[in-house]
């Protein structure tokens, strides 16, 4: 969150030196400040993300699993298991 916050304060200073509006001004370091706290979610929260993937032809089924919560990644693990053309070891 600070690194966020940190993002969101440095765009709005960028920003007052080309004398944008301060409402637009606004807008764009909460824009920022979102998309920094997703990319550090991302990065150091979700991380670590398993896919499962059908390999039947015509099949689409994914599940792509991005918590580090265990039950929860292992209740994904038992879906993909019982898929109907589940032959992964
Ligand atoms: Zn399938």
């Amino acid at each position: 969150m600070t690194v966020s916050l940190i993002v969101g304060v440095g765009v709005g200073g960028a920003l007052a030196g080309y004398h944008v509006p301060s409402p637009l001004a606004l807008l764009c370091q909460i824009g920022m400040a979102l998309a920094a706290h997703q990319a550090v979610e991302m990065t150091f929260d979700g991380g670590f993300s398993s896919t499962y993937r059908c390999q039947q032809p015509g099949c689409a089924f994914v599940a792509r699993v991005t918590t580090n919560n265990a039950g929860e990644r292992r209740r994904w693990q038992e879906i993909a298991t019982d898929h109907p053309h589940n032959d992964w070891p």
